[in-house]
């Protein structure tokens, strides 16, 4: 078999990257190791930088989001029982951020690729790449039982931080920058409704909690844990109690208590592989790099990634010249570090280490009331967590 680009993982960057080809008469075909029903039920991310839902509505993708998600103009920071706004519409020259569940990007984006007669295979396994650094990679993988081989022009490798396809690259060819963090997240979805409109980071003694949404019906919360927290030991009303704590305001307000939907501890890591190519195959999305969930990044650069990835490749076989191909890494990366240090930055600023001494906690109070109190703080904060234009970093 032969396409033009394999395309490993059908996550939002996969699926978007086959969109964006398709669209553009370029044929590909996508791999994905696990089921169409589980995919589109994974819960991960939710917020939607504005290029993100400018990417989304410019390919015709747009349009039940623009109906069920939320748009956003601010996000409120809380810490000694009070919270304090920051305005991203008056801070950034009216941009905002859409609150749209990643597993209903993903379900647009697989019925897109269905309605336009693309190839999609689900639950494939061992897949396996060859012959990277000749003109005719290959995809190995096993499909109901048969070994099938793809051969194409190119591979991008989509299939997020434990896939096959960075693992396929020399390791002397790659080098990974990487920070672990000492706690996780145990993250919740709960069938009640936002009990406030706009996300909520609360920083406090007891650690870190955050308030988010899915929709109008359905809240979705997060309590800072230990790295090696076992889920059998938060029951439901344990985590209602915690996330009243940590969340609770002088003025009485309280988070709206429902059924718990779903319940999961995710690890806090940040990583960057570079360069983000090897020969034919290019990375993108979290295959390449991950960051800690605080800055509502994640997404947004696998989305980032696949667009820059998209043009160069249309240009290759438009025209045939490989210019925008071999600045890829390079355009995608300004972003990448970006969007690291914002999620760092956010992460040291509202969460509890468990070495920090008092000092430290001092400066993170003032640090928070910097952030509140200076236009310029508010500003900055504001400018990264809408996200830059998508024009930003592609100049040289
Ligand atoms: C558990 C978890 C929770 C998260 N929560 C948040 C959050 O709350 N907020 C936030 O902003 N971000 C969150 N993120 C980050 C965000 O979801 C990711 O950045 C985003 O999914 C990146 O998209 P992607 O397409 O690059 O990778 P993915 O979405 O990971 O997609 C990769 C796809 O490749 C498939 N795959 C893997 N290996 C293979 C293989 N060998 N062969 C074929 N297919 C393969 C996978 O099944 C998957 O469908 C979370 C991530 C994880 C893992």
């Amino acid at each position: 078999m032969r396409t033009q680009v394999g395309i490993i993982g059908a996550g939002p960057a996969g699926l978007m990257l086959a969109h964006l080809l398709q669209r553009a008469g370029i044929e590909s075909v996508v791999l994905e190791k696990h089921t169409r029903d589980y995919i589109e039920r994974r819960v991960r991310a939710g917020v939607l930088e504005q290029s993100t839902v400018d990417l989304l509505n410019d390919a015709g993708l747009g349009e039940r989001m623009r109906r069920e998600g939320m748009v956003h103009h601010g996000i409120q920071l809380r810490f000694d029982g009070a919270g304090h706004r920051i305005d991203f519409s008056e801070l950034t020259g009216g941009r905002g951020i859409t609150v749209y569940g990643q597993q209903e990007v993903v379900k647009d984006l697989v019925r897109a690729r269905l309605d336009a007669g693309g190839a999609i295979h689900f639950s494939v396994d061992e897949v396996g790449l060859q012959g990277l650094d000749t003109q005719r990679p290959r995809i190995s993988y096993m499909l109901h039982g048969e070994a099938h081989e793809l051969e194409c022009d190119f591979v991008a490798g989509c299939d997020g931080f434990h896939g096959v396809s960075r693992q396929a690259i020399p390791a002397d060819k790659l080098t990974t920058f990487e920070r672990t963090y000492p706690f996780a997240w145990l993250g919740i979805l709960a069938q009640a409704a936002p009990a406030h409109d706009e996300l909520i980071y609360a920083y406090g003694d007891r650690g870190f909690a955050l308030f988010s949404m899915r929709s109008p019906q359905v809240t979705r919360l997060y309590l800072q844990v230990a790295p090696e927290e076992r889920l059998d030991d938060w029951s439901d009303d344990r985590v209602w109690q915690e996330l009243h704590a940590r969340l609770e305001t002088h003025d009485g307000w309280r988070v709206n208590e429902g059924s718990v939907l779903e319940k999961s501890v995710t690890g806090m890591r940040s990583s960057v592989v570079e360069p983000m190519q090897h020969g034919r195959l290019f990375l993108a999305g979290d295959a390449a790099h991950i960051v800690p969930p605080t800055g509502a990044k994640g997404m947004n650069l696998a989305m980032n990634d696949v667009l820059v990835l998209a043009r160069g490749l249309i240009e290759h076989f438009e025209s045939g010249s490989d210019a925008a191909l071999q600045r890829y890494s390079q355009t995608c990366l300004r972003r990448v570090w970006r969007a690291e240090h914002f999620s760092w930055w956010m992460t040291s600023m509202l969460h509890r280490f468990p070495a920090d001494d008092s000092f430290q906690q001092r400066l993170q109070r003032s640090q928070l009331e910097y952030v509140v109190r200076s236009r310029a703080a508010s500003a900055s904060l504001a400018e990264n967590y809408v996200g830059l234009p998508a024009s930003w970093g592609t100049e040289p």
